[in-house]
């Protein structure tokens, strides 16, 4: 069966802001890119087109969520709120975050793309996903846009997946650089859904993604953090993948796997301070899949979150489309000998503690 992806223009039209990086121009700050910009998606889906591997995948595009969707989640006056500021022209709408002029539609194209490829994955259309869409969910609080995100993608998505499947049991495995606040907040009393967030520790939003935040009532145990400390690479990611995610997923045994992926945690990115490339993104891909398979007839939906080397970011996305395809395209990255070089990339003990601490939170599961 074939591997999706999830892709529409209109998401790169988004315009999240007039910023130097991410703080608002002005008279002091000339404006810049955005950090969040269009190019680094686009990137990585025109590499996807010149490999060839473009004309292998099952190509999706996604319709706008329905409202009714999107309140699974937020409040009818917080979707009303986002939709003011975007039909005004567009407006400041939270911390770090801009709806553009029409934004409101564009971003429920992204919401409506995350659905797609949940409900691809689980109607048997196509064994696994990515949804390539911006703007991005995963800070996103119900009543709250932050961190670039306006919807909460995956977790609207999920609600809508277990709605329409009747699931009770979905993993989120957020690998993004940041803290997926949004979708901690919204399960944190639900044993439903088990939520796992690597990150780089106390980067953004801060003050989130302690490792004591565990859940509560019913969804004790079922939250768990690790919070890398920064100069994080290859070895402390695969430690914390064989010791915390794997043994997490199979005491969980979910439905459905969703990860929330940015590739801000490569080694090039300009708003962390993490080292992966893109092998080993096709590594962690690899290790998701076999438990995946043994768990959920390989059931995994990948939705897009950060991400911002518009150099390295399109090769992660190639590795990871490779690995979940299973089509070997005859591109190299020609960045990967490079980053994998730089110094410290094995785990390193005070890496090694952090990971072993998690470890402890697989016994919490329930
Ligand atoms: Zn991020």
């Amino acid at each position: 069966m074939a591997t999706g992806l999830v892709y529409h223009e209109i998401c790169m039209w988004h315009d999240a802001g007039n910023v130097s990086s991410f703080v608002p121009a002005g008279l002091d700050v000339q404006p810049d890119r955005h950090a969040e910009e269009p190019e680094t998606k686009r990137r990585i889906r025109n590499l996807l087109d010149v490999s060839g591997l473009l004309d292998q995948l099952i190509l999706i595009k996604p319709e706008p969520a329905e409202i009714s969707q999107i309140a699974r989640v937020h409040p009818d006056s917080y979707i009303s709120g986002i939709e003011e500021a975007s039909k005004s022209g567009g407006a400041e709408v939270g911390l770090n975050t801009f709806i553009g002029n029409e934004g409101f539609d564009i971003a429920r194209v992204s919401t409506g793309g995350s659905i797609a490829i949940m409900d691809g994955v689980l109607n048997g259309q196509m064994k696994n996903g990515y949804a390539l869409v911006r703007p991005p969910g995963h800070h996103a609080r119900p009543t709250e846009a932050m961190g670039f995100c306006i919807f909460a993608n995956a977790s609207i998505a999920i609600r809508e997946m277990q709605e329409k499947y009747q699931l009770d049991r979905v993993a989120i495995v957020d690998w993004d650089a940041h803290h997926g606040n949004g979708a901690e907040e919204i399960f944190y009393e639900d044993p439903s859904v088990l939520t796992i967030s690597l990150h780089q520790d106390n980067l953004f939003p801060l003050d989130s993604g302690a490792m004591s935040s565990i859940g509560e009532g019913r969804g004790e145990g079922n939250n768990i953090n690790v919070p890398l400390p920064p100069g994080s690479g290859r070895g402390a990611y695969q430690a914390a993948f064989d010791r915390v995610v794997i043994p997490a997923l199979q005491a969980y045994k979910p439905q459905l796997i969703v990860v929330c992926s940015g590739f801000d945690a490569c080694g090039l990115d300009p708003l962390a301070r993490l080292m992966l490339h893109s092998s080993v993104y096709a590594n962690l891909t690899k290790q998701l899949m076999e438990c995946a398979d043994d768990l959920c007839q390989g059931r995994i939906a990948m939705l897009h979150e950060g991400g911002y080397s518009r150099a390295l970011a399109p090769y992660c996305g190639l590795a990871v489309m490779e690995t979940l395809s299973g089509i070997k395209t005859n591109i190299t990255d020609p960045f990967d000998e490079y980053v994998s070089a730089f110094g410290g990339q094995d785990l390193q003990p005070h890496q090694e503690a952090v990971v072993n601490e998690a470890r402890g939170l697989v016994d919490n599961l329930r």
